[in-house]
């Protein structure tokens, strides 16, 4: 049985969090019913990321004609760079019962939830400490000291903003926290069904 609306799964983490790790291990599981909502940016590809997987890398003018055409269901200014969920695959995945993830700041996370209400499940990773994630940030070896001291600088403000979120798990092991993560999905996904699903 599947159920008739499907969901939206809103992921959000300080960046260098493991949240997109969280997501692929997710969506690995339940190719049929999991999907995943790649936004477009105005930043410049990362180490290798690919247009049209990672996200759709396009210009800042470019940017604002899909904002004045009502492409994107929200976007947000982070880091200095724009962001923006494109508006017809989720229409998509919700009529078609599928579950969509959205690894998306939390500004945007809250929109996604004034809009979407029940149909959006909010769950925010935390990383262990700041000195984990500052490790982590730095390990990547992507960004610049100065992206990095941008992006730590706006941890306390994502935190805080986290009270709002559904659910807060502290991603100390991944497997764990990708159990976790699941389960959550499943039983919001479930009860919205108003019936049983199995999986795996
Ligand atoms: P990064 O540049 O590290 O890929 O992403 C920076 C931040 O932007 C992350 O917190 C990421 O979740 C967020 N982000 C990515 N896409 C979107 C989007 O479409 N909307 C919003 N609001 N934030 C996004």
């Amino acid at each position: 049985m599947q159920a008739k609306r499907g969901l939206l799964v809103v992921i959000s983490a300080p960046s260098g969090g493991g949240k997109t790790t969280v997501i692929h291990e997710i969506l690995k599981t339940n190719d049929d019913l999991f999907q995943y909502s790649i936004s477009a940016t105005t930043r410049k590809p990362r180490g290798r990321e690919q247009d049209g997987v990672d996200y759709y890398f396009i210009s800042e003018e470019e940017f604002k004609r899909r904002i004045e055409a009502s492409e994107f269901i929200e976007w947000a200014r982070v880091h200095g760079h724009y962001y923006g969920t494109p508006k017809k695959p989720i229409d998509d995945a919700i009529s078609s019962g599928k579950i969509i993830f959205l690894d998306i700041d939390v500004q945007g996370g809250l929109e996604v939830k004034k809009k979407y209400g029940d149909d959006a499940l909010l769950i925010f990773i935390m990383p262990p400490s700041i000195e984990e994630l500052e490790k982590r940030l730095r390990g990547r070896k992507t960004e610049s000291d100065e992206e990095i001291a941008r992006r730590l600088a706006a941890v306390p403000v994502e935190i805080e903003k986290s009270k709002y979120y559904d659910a807060v798990v502290v991603n100390n092991d991944l497997s764990e926290t990708v159990r976790k993560v699941k389960d959550m999905i499943y039983k919001t996904y479930q009860a919205k069904a108003g019936g049983s699903r199995a999986h795996d």
